[in-house]
C-alpha cells in the first residue's frame, strides 16, 4: 500500500471505486463531505455466525439498472451504530471494514450497510474515509481512472472474486457423528459458518411463491449450500426438506432425486444398468411362483440374497446351495420382506472397495476386508479399512456410478471381480471416518473445495419480478 498522505490526491464529487475484498471491483460512488460515515447500499442484510465473531452478509446490484446482476458479499461486523441518513431518519446500521481502491490508491475504510432502495450511487464516501492529503473538488467528476463494469462478466468473476464466507447447513440427525463434526470443524477452519440442522426438526411451508424451511419457531435464512446427511430411517422426509431448499435455489451437494434413487435398491440397480455401470448379475421377482426361475436367472449357487431394506450388511445372506437359497427366499417372502438375488462374487474374497467421489473426482478410497469367516466386509460387521490404490477401471466405474445419480458426494462400493469392478451400491451419505483414516486424505476439506467452487463466486441471480 502506498502512503496515502505523501502526495495530494484529488477526487471529484463522483468517482469509480473498488471494494476488492467484497468482490466489488467497480462501483460508482458519490463523494459527500457532508456525510461523516461511508455507506454501501445493499439489500438482504443479515447477520450470521457465532456471537463472539459476528458476520454480516448482504447482496448488492453493483450496476445501476442491472437487477439481474447480484453480488453476494460477506464481512465481519466491526460495530453497530446509529446513523442519521440523508433524509434525517435515524437507523441502526452494521459497520464493516474493507479496503477501498480509487485510482492507484488503496486504504481501509469503515462502511455502514443500508438498504434504502435503489440509489443511483451504490456507495457514498463520507469524510471519515477521506484520508489525509485527499482533497475533494465538488465541481468536478471522475478525476481518477474509470473502472468498467465488464469486470462483472462471469468469466472475470470466476478468476477474481475473493473468498467469501459461506453459510452452510448440514442436514443431519447426528450432530455428534464423526462426519458431522468434521464438516463443522473443517468449514469453520476455512472461515465459513456451518450450522447443523436436525432433519426431522425442519418443518415446511409449501407454496409456490416462497418455499421456506422453518426450525425451532423460526424461518431459516438462505443458505449458500446444504450438505444432506440423511439417515436411511428418514429418507422420505429428508428428501422433502431438501426439495424445499432446492426450490429456494440453494446449492445442495446431493440432490433429493439422486438420494431417493440411490437409496431404493431396485431403482438404483436399474439406474446403474441404464448408465452401463457393471454390477453383479441381479434379479428380482414379486411372486413366490417365480423363485426357481429367479435363481435360474442369476445362475448357480452360491448366491447372495439381500433384503432391500438392508444397511450395514445386516440383511445380506450368502446361500451356499440352491436349497439354501430357496429356503432363505421363502423365509423372506414369509416375512413379506422385499429382496433381490445376486450372483456371488467369490473372487472378491470378502473384500470390497469404497471410492469416495466428490464433485466428479475421486477424493479418496479404501479397501474393506471382512473379518475371518465372514464374506461381508462392512465395518459394522467387523471389517477393517485399509488403504488401496484404485485401478483406472475402478476410478472410471466409480465416477460413472456417482454421475448416474448426479451425486456431488458419493461412496461407491465395488467388488473386484474376475471381469473387473462391479458396483454393489452407491451411498449418498458416506461416512468420513474410515476413509479419511485409511487414505490419509482430508475428505471434509475436499468437499468444501467443491462447495466453494460451485457457490463462489455466485452466478448472477435472476430476480423474479
Ligand atoms: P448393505 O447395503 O447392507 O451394506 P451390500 O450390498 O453393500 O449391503 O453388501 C454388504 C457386503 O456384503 C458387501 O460390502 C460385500 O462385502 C458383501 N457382498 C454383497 N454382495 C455381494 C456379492 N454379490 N458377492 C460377494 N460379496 C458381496
Amino acid at each position: 500500500m502506498k502512503d496515502v498522505s505523501a502526495t495530494p490526491f484529488r477526487l471529484g464529487w463522483e468517482e469509480w471505486v473498488g471494494l476488492p475484498a467484497l468482490g466489488l471491483p467497480a462501483l460508482k460512488a458519490k463523494v459527500d463531505t457532508g456525510a461523516r460515515t461511508s455507506a454501501l447500499h445493499a439489500f438482504d442484510i443479515e447477520p450470521f455466525g457465532p456471537v463472539n465473531a459476528p458476520k454480516v452478509r448482504f447482496a448488492i446490484h453493483p450496476v445501476p439498472g442491472r437487477h439481474d446482476l447480484t453480488i453476494p458479499c460477506s464481512a465481519r461486523i466491526v460495530d453497530r451504530r446509529e446513523v442519521i441518513s440523508s433524509n434525517g431518519e435515524m437507523e441502526y446500521r452494521y459497520v464493516i471494514r474493507s479496503e477501498i481502491e480509487i485510482g492507484p490508491r488503496r486504504w481501509p475504510v469503515e462502511i455502514t450497510l443500508t438498504d434504502r432502495g435503489a440509489m443511483a450511487y451504490r456507495m457514498l464516501i463520507g469524510r471519515q474515509a477521506l484520508a489525509e492529503g485527499v482533497t475533494v473538488s465538488p465541481t468536478e467528476s471522475f478525476l481518477q481512472p474509470e473502472r468498467g463494469y465488464e469486470v462483472y462478466s462471469s468469466a472475470a468473476m470466476k478468476t477474481q472474486a475473493p473468498p467469501r464466507t459461506l453459510r452452510i447447513a448440514v442436514l443431519s440427525r447426528e450432530g455428534g457423528a464423526y462426519s458431522t463434526r468434521r464438516l463443522v470443524a473443517e468449514g469453520e477452519a476455512r472461515g465459513h459458518v456451518v450450522e447443523v440442522l436436525d432433519t426431522t426438526r425442519c418443518y415446511l411451508a409449501i407454496n409456490a411463491l416462497e418455499p421456506a424451511v422453518h426450525y425451532d419457531g423460526q424461518r431459516l435464512p438462505r443458505f449458500d449450500a446444504v450438505v444432506p446427511r440423511i439417515g436411511v430411517s428418514v429418507t422420505a422426509y429428508g428428501a422433502a426438506v431438501l426439495r424445499q431448499f432446492e426450490a429456494a435455489g440453494t446449492f445442495v451437494v446431493n440432490p433429493s432425486d439422486g438420494i431417493l434413487a440411490s437409496r431404493d435398491k431396485l431403482m438404483a440397480h436399474q439406474v446403474l444398468a441404464r448408465h452401463r455401470v457393471p454390477m453383479p448379475v441381479t434379479a428380482i421377482a414379486s411372486s413366490p411362483k417365480d423363485t426357481d426361475n429367479l435363481i435360474g436367472l442369476v445362475g448357480q449357487a452360491p448366491l447372495v440374497v439381500k433384503l432391500l431394506e438392508s444397511t450395514q450388511g445386516k440383511g445380506v445372506v450368502l446361500a451356499e446351495t440352491r436349497k439354501a437359497a430357496q429356503s432363505v427366499i421363502s423365509a423372506f417372502r414369509g416375512l413379506k420382506a422385499d429382496f433381490l438375488v445376486q450372483q456371488f462374487v467369490k473372487e472378491a474374497g470378502g473384500e470390497d472397495i469404497r471410492a469416495l467421489v466428490i464433485g466428479g473426482r475421486i477424493a479418496a478410497a479404501m479397501r474393506r476386508v471382512a473379518a475371518p469367516g465372514e464374506f461381508r466386509s462392512n465395518l459394522h460387521q467387523g471389517g477393517r479399512a485399509e488403504p488401496v490404490k484404485l485401478t483406472r477401471a475402478e476410478r472410471e466405474v466409480a465416477l460413472r456410478a456417482a454421475r448416474a445419480f448426479r451425486l456431488g458426494l458419493a461412496g461407491v462400493d465395488m467388488l473386484r471381480s474376475a471381469e473387473g469392478p462391479k458396483v454393489l451400491e452407491v451411498n449418498s451419505s458416506p461416512g468420513f471416518e474410515g476413509v479419511e483414516a485409511a487414505s490419509n486424505r482430508n475428505v471434509a476439506a475436499i468437499l468444501f473445495e467443491e462447495i466453494e467452487r460451485r457457490v463462489r463466486p455466485a452466478p448472477a441471480r435472476r430476480l423474479k419480478d
